[in-house]
């Protein structure tokens, strides 16, 4: 990419409300069969011309194609039972019912492969894929069959490389694997998470992503976030870990965040997706807003390794008010590299 400051979106957008029920987390679909595949396919049109629109660099698919980040993928894998479900605490943070691992899990046919090769169709400007990573995939089961969180999450590994190599083939330049469970476990992140993550990206010529927040804005995640203090260092477990990895480019929070800007400084050499957008927040950000967050990242990473991005996903949003943030992140990163060109 030649562009200096490239934007990009973390995940999720709003989708339409003839699609699903708008400003809902995880909404169900309003449609079904082939009006629903019809229906996905419009939606990522209007997510394309939105982001395209808004001026951002790198192009993705908002989350039109799925419901839930973690579990639309996990449906298409034999292995788990989504009629047996038992109650799991998600990220230490809230009780949810889930799914159950029956027996060995494994991937019969791809998940997104085609949903993919139709946002290709789409732009030439580069397009990202994300997926769940492999510890925050076992983080929303009850596993009955390994009885092993590292053994599960290994095998969700080689699931997902599976499902990146033929994400690749299909034209998608970066791909991204979405791990909040590394701002949880941090025992975990150092014992086997890390190379966990190595294994699901192994052999991709593709641009590599690992996203880590604090989650999208809802309840269980603003009431967790008033516990964390005045300083949030959970990145510091897994940082030091992922600048010595294959990973190429980490995507953390910053804008109306708690953490401490030095920490990028521990990531130095990866490229940056920094979040200068609050997801939480239905206040669209100024363009001088994000553009300072911007700047003051610049003390620890260097311009031509930043990517201008959002916190978290922006689908609990209005589309008004996600259209207006769109518009502010790429107005705040043109400021910047007029700035650095001057
Ligand atoms: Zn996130």
């Amino acid at each position: 990419m030649n562009t200096l400051l490239p934007t990009s979106i973390v995940g999720s957008l709003p989708k339409p409300s003839w699609l699903s029920q708008p400003e809902t987390l995880w909404s169900p679909w309003k449609l079904e069969g082939d009006a629903l595949v019809e229906g996905v396919q419009d939606a990522l049109r209007i997510t394309v011309d939105e982001q395209r629109q808004a001026g951002i660099d790198i192009i993705s698919d908002g989350e039109q194609s799925r419901q839930h980040f973690v579990t639309t993928f996990i449906e298409h894998l034999s292995g788990v039972d989504f009629d047996q479900r038992e109650t799991v605490r998600i990220r230490d943070r809230y009780d949810a019912s889930v799914p159950t691992v029956v027996g060995a899990v494994s991937r019969e046919k791809p998940v997104f492969v085609e949903d993919a090769k139709f946002l290709r169709q789409l732009t030439d400007q580069p397009i990202k894929w994300a997926l769940p990573g492999p510890m925050t995939m076992i983080d929303t089961l009850y596993d009955r069959h390994y009885k092993s969180r590292e053994k599960l999450a290994w095998e969700f590994a080689t699931i997902l490389n599976q499902e990146a190599k033929e994400l690749e083939a299909a034209g998608v330049d970066i791909i991204q694997f979405d791990e909040p469970a590394f701002n949880v476990f941090f025992d975990d992140v150092r014992d086997w998470g890390v190379a966990v993550l190595e294994r699901a990206a192994e052999g991709l010529r593709a641009e590599t992503v690992v996203h880590i927040c604090y989650g999208y804005g809802i309840k269980a995640n603003t009431d967790w976030k008033a516990t964390l203090g005045a300083e949030w260092r959970q990145y510091e477990t897994s940082f030091p870990l992922l600048q010595q990895s294959s990973i190429d480019t980490i995507s953390l929070e910053s804008h109306h965040s708690h953490v401490p800007l030095d920490l990028i400084e521990l990531i130095r050499g990866k490229k940056v997706m920094l979040g200068a957008i609050d997801v939480a927040s239905d206040v669209i950000e100024t363009p001088e807003e994000v553009a300072e967050t911007l700047r003051n990242a610049l003390r620890f990473v260097d311009a031509d390794k930043l990517i201008p991005s959002t916190n978290c996903g922006l689908a609990p949003l209005s589309r008004d008010v996600a259209r207006g943030k769109l518009r502010a992140l790429s107005a705040g990163a043109a400021l910047l590299r007029e700035e650095l060109a001057s």
